[in-house]
């Protein structure tokens, strides 16, 4: 292998190399960029080409590219201790103080304990594993289902992948876990209900009653969300309804699971996107921003409520019978706590609010101007541009058109790494993203959608 060779690199691509979310044969013509370096908010492919970093990786570079701090946390504990494992009869220092620094920076939550994984759909799995056996803990066995929302991603393991409200995420691997239940969330673009924040809230929560108490509140063992949908299109609920989900939750007695895999650690303006709503939830979901994606890493943290289950003698074991070899890597964990410490020194989470504030008015600017873009929505630096055909029927742009993608080509070759989902062009860059970055990405925007008019 010449790894260096650019040409052998494009040829090879997909020789062995299986895509996530793609179709192999489509990758044969059209070759992905190939990343090869990244300083800050900058990424540059083997061919030298520079681009602002617009994705974020994949929602997860919150610090930005090249931070020495977390290259030396890891090459530290690397040289110290290359591994060491938390199954039964050791563990390591890297593991236990990451666990403290969780539970310190989620105090607000009453987060108590922390199961790592390494990744979101392991977050999502140890959550709904936790689920089920908090209530066989609490001698409450029939509650083991769990309830999601239409346009949620909870990763593609097969408890997320059931969690999952979108059939692309679904369909292929039928069937799926039984116990997972969908229902309509407050998309206040797209819903056939109204266009009355606070009357689409009132529906969706009566929605959601209806459907735990046709189920029977009896057997639902917790409510999963994001506390703003990602992968489904960046979907901000009104401000009411986190909270009238904790109601909901608290009036049947089932558990609430916050998947803050992307909304994790700064992106959505607060530390924690349900802190942003202002609820508190039982279990919480982290992966992504956890680590800013420089290593893999996920954590899944539970309140006192839950983890008292384990401190009392059940019936039914209390054995925590989940885990990985990796959970509590303690590479992972000292890059995590790297990364977290530059996360509250820098005060991302305040500049991910300012900066995405200043973001999505700069895109309604162009949307003044550009008949194509149908909808600009977010929080903090999770938003989407959503395209459509016609404003007025809100037609989108389907799976197969090519529109979207020449706008995020378009935007590409001009020097702005930029992904589309379908008809939505996504904006999760850096959290270290400044307004003169924003200045720059619009630009190029407008140039492009002036070069590709609808
Ligand atoms: N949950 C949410 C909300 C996510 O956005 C994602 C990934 N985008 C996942 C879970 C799964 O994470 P991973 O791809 O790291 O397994």
């Amino acid at each position: 292998m010449n790894s260096s060779n650019n040409a052998w690199l494009k040829e090879h691509n997909t020789v062995h190399l299986m895509h996530p979310m793609q179709d192999p044969k489509s990758l044969k013509d059209n070759l992905p960029v190939i990343i090869e370096s990244g300083e800050g908010v900058h990424i540059t492919d083997v061919d030298g080409r520079r681009f602002l970093d617009l994705q974020g990786g994949l929602w997860c570079v919150n610090v930005g590219y090249g931070r020495k701090e977390i290259v030396d946390a890891v090459s530290e504990q690397m040289q110290k201790l290359a591994y060491y494992s938390l199954f039964p009869g050791s563990t390591n220092p890297a593991a236990i103080a990451l666990s403290q620094k969780l539970i310190e920076i989620t105090a607000p939550e009453g987060m108590v304990k922390v199961s790592f994984g390494l990744g979101g759909s392991d977050a999502v799995e140890s959550a709904l594993k936790i689920a089920r056996q908090y209530w066989k803990l609490e001698g409450q066995s029939d509650k083991y289902k769990f309830i999601s929302l239409y346009n949620g991603y909870h990763g593609l393991n097969f408890g997320g992948m059931s969690a999952c409200g979108g059939v692309a995420w679904r369909s292929s691997y039928e069937p799926l876990m039984p116990g997972f239940i969908q229902v309509e969330g407050p998309h206040l673009y797209r819903n056939p209900f109204t266009q009355d924040p606070e009357e689409l809230v009132e529906i969706c929560a009566q929605l959601m009653e209806r459907q735990i108490e046709i189920q029977g509140a009896h057997t639902i063992a917790a409510i999963i969300a994001e506390p703003i949908q990602g992968a489904g299109g960046v979907i901000v609920p009104p401000a009411s309804y986190w909270p009238r989900l904790r109601q909901i939750a608290d009036k049947y007695n089932i558990l609430l699971i916050a998947d803050e895999v992307i909304t994790g650690l700064g992106r959505s303006g607060s530390l924690f996107g349900a802190r942003g709503w202002g609820v508190k939830p039982d279990i919480m979901c982290l992966a992504k921003g956890i680590s800013s994606g420089y290593v893999p890493l996920s954590a899944t943290l539970i309140n006192q409520r839950v983890a008292s289950a384990w401190e009392r003698d059940a019936g039914f074991t209390s054995v925590y019978m989940h885990g990985y070899t990796y959970s509590g890597h303690p590479v992972s964990c000292a890059a995590g706590l790297a990364a977290i410490d530059i996360v509250l020194r820098e005060n991302l989470a305040e500049n991910a609010a300012v900066v995405g504030e200043y973001f999505r008015e700069r895109l309604l600017e162009l949307k003044g101007k550009h008949r194509a873009i149908g909808d600009v929505r977010g929080k903090g630096l999770m938003i989407a541009i959503e395209l459509v055909k016609d404003r007025q029927t809100k037609e989108p742009f389907g799976p197969d058109e090519a529109y979207p993608l020449a706008i995020s080509e378009g935007c590409v070759n001009s020097g702005v790494m930029l992904r589309t989902i379908v008809n939505k062009l996504i904006i999760s860059p850096p959290l270290t993203f400044t307004k003169d970055n924003v200045d720059e990405v619009i630009e190029v925007l407008d140039r492009t959608f002036i070069a590709n008019p609808w």
